[in-house]
């Protein structure tokens, strides 16, 4: 099968945003809408019988719907709406787990022109209250069981929430007042429904970020984002039509909703869901089962599958994978060479943000993959290292190698137009021409941009900028190590001196003797300046429900402070 990225250079050259678009069809009659391109166009064209969504059950029960079958219960869920009479750009909050009413909701609120809101179902009532009374929530879809642990306590507070849509039995449903029955509502409306006429920068999605190095931001995504995510699902997912694709990642995170629901169904493959939670085994059976063809996950899923090791692998037929990719924080080298080792191919490493709504950089899968490297941006992206040189002006660092600000040209389609109600912050973004990623990165000498920090966690140690990811990737290395979350750590002389926290697999204990056997591992590795000075052993590292190394978190921790915002922390 050809890459649909081969001749990168050349694809760059004569790559344009106008063009892309040309790929999609546009609402017939005029206007755009991400749920028309993902769903109707292809209910309506060859690919009406083919499995648009595959949902796998936590207890093995298994679901397909066609892209016909999709659109006439998205088509009923967006009646639905209507018939309640929500209006135009007003917000429908999502609080389930990854069941299929969630996938329906969203695809049908996208249809009637309201605003998609996505919530993490870990979430407790107190993220649950502030997200919606943010975002100025009308309507919220919630499991009974949500309901009741979660949302019956907030409920009073949030007058502007008109409607609360609940799923369950109707025995569970029965006894709560003051709300709607999700599936009788469904099985009274319409099956067809004519999509609203949107236009491309009509609102369309709501994603509040992972709040990995504090308050979570709400960033604003529009009906053209649409565009992006097809681009970026030919280019670095390398979609074709036979593909069947797994995207890991939960809705209540941008990836979830871009490549866990929209550009999948933009390409009209079938999209595999699966309810359950993390588990190596069940993880392998399902690539094998249904015979996955590209897998999108994160690092943190990986670095559990290698404390997992590859001997369980042998069990499974994983032949099916053609492409394995990743995202959300620095893919460490030792797990790209991992990969080769597991599935017989590299892990393609790629690099976004809610912000960017889309992939920005990324391995593509017919280049050269430089393990560590994020990859090159994608065509119709211009990526740039910058320095800050005085109040609101940037340069562009243009030698090879040299660290700065990762930042990107505005205007590609899936780039965010503000964040909810915070328009000071949103305008800072921007400098000299450029959108501040808030990420520090270098750019090697043939184009590969390697990430070395978030501007917040970079560690200044003797006059030397450290990112902790370096360190985290050599500790990595040693044979104890599961995973590392490294800090800078005040220090009368240096400054900061480097701080590591490890974690150990299984079959390792915490000991003086290793933790020695580390501070000399990664002396020899990293040099003097480097290397950690202190390091110690967690049962966990902290992280985000989406899964990211909660550096902020450890520091607070280490220094006594105040532990901050932890909506998205993940409980173990
Ligand atoms: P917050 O902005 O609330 O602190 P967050 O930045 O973690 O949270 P997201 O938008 O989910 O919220 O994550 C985007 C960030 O994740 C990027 O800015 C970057 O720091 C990190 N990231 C994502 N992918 C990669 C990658 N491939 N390599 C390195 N870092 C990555
Ligand atoms: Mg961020």
């Amino acid at each position: 099968m050809t890459p649909n990225l081969c001749d990168y250079e050349q694809t760059r050259a004569t790559f344009s945003w106008a063009q892309a678009r040309r790929a999609l069809d546009g609402l017939p009659g005029g206007g755009l809408n991400i749920a028309y391109e993902a769903v109707d166009r292809h209910a309506r064209g060859a690919r009406r019988n083919h499995p648009a969504l595959r949902w796998l059950g936590r207890g093995g029960e298994r679901r397909d719907f066609t892209y016909a079958e999709l659109c006439a219960q998205t088509n009923r869920f967006a009646n639905v709406l209507r018939e309640l009479g929500v209006g135009k750009g007003e917000r429908v909050f999502l609080l389930a787990g990854r069941i299929p009413e969630l996938y329906l909701s969203a695809l049908g609120t996208l249809k009637g022109g309201q605003v998609f809101c996505p919530l993490f179902s870990a979430f407790g009532p107190e993220p649950i209250r502030q997200r919606i009374s943010l975002g100025d929530g009308r309507v919220l879809v919630t499991t009974a069981a949500l309901y009741k642990r979660k949302v019956a306590e907030v409920r009073a507070t949030l007058p502007g929430l008109r409607h609360i849509l609940v799923i369950g039995q109707p025995e569970e449903t029965r006894d709560i007042a003051g709300i709607l029955d999700f599936h009788q509502l469904m099985a009274q409306a319409d099956e067809r429904f004519e999509i609203a006429r949107t236009q491309p920068e009509d609102l369309a999605l709501l994603h509040f970020t992972s709040g990995t190095t504090g308050t979570p931001k709400g960033a604003m995504h529009v009906h053209e984002a649409v565009v992006a995510h097809h681009v970026t699902g030919s280019f670095a997912l390398d979609f074709h039509p036979d593909d069947v694709f797994w995207c890991t990642a939960d809705p209540g995170w941008v990836t979830g909703t871009s490549y866990g629901i929209i550009a999948p169904l933009t390409h009209g493959i079938t999209s595999v869901v699966d309810e359950a939670d993390f588990d190596a085994e069940r993880w392998y059976g399902i690539v094998q089962r249904h015979k996955v063809t590209v897998w999108y996950t994160a690092p943190t899923a990986v670095r559990m599958m290698m404390k997992v090791g590859t001997e369980v692998i042998r069990n499974y037929d994983l032949s099916s994978l053609r492409l394995v990719a990743s995202v959300g924080e620095p893919l460490n080298p030792e797990a790209v060479v991992w990969g080769q080792e597991a599935f017989g191919r590299p892990i393609h490493d790629n690099w976004w943000q809610t912000e960017t709504g889309g992939i920005m950089i990324a391995n593509y899968l017919a280049m050269e993959i430089r393990p560590g490297s994020m990859g090159r941006p994608l065509p119709g992206i211009e990526a740039g290292i910058v320095r800050r040189v005085g109040q609101g002006a940037v340069e562009e660092v243009t030698e090879p190698g040299v660290e700065g600000e990762l930042a990107l040209r505005p205007g590609w389609p899936s780039m965010f137009r503000g964040y909810l109600n915070e328009e000071e912050r949103y305008r800072k973004c921007f400098v000299g021409g450029w959108y501040l990623t808030g990420d520090l990165a270098r750019r090697d000498a043939d184009g590969y941009f390697w990430f070395v920090g978030r501007a917040d966690d970079v560690i200044k140690s003797a006059g030397h900028l450290i990112g902790p990811f370096e360190v985290e990737s050599i500790l990595m290395e040693h044979a104890a190590v599961a995973e590392a979350g490294v800090i800078g750590k005040p220090d009368p002389v240096a400054g900061e001196v480097v701080k590591a926290f490890v974690s150990l697999k299984p079959a390792y204990a915490w000991s003086d003797a290793l933790r020695r056997e580390l501070l000399g591992f990664a002396r020899k590795r990293l040099g003097a300046v480097v290397a950690p000075r202190e390091i110690d052993h967690v049962a966990n590292v902290p992280k985000t429900r989406s899964g990211k190394i909660m550096r902020r978190l450890l520091k607070a921790r280490e220094l006594g402070l105040p532990e901050g915002d932890l909506s998205t922390l993940e409980t173990q």
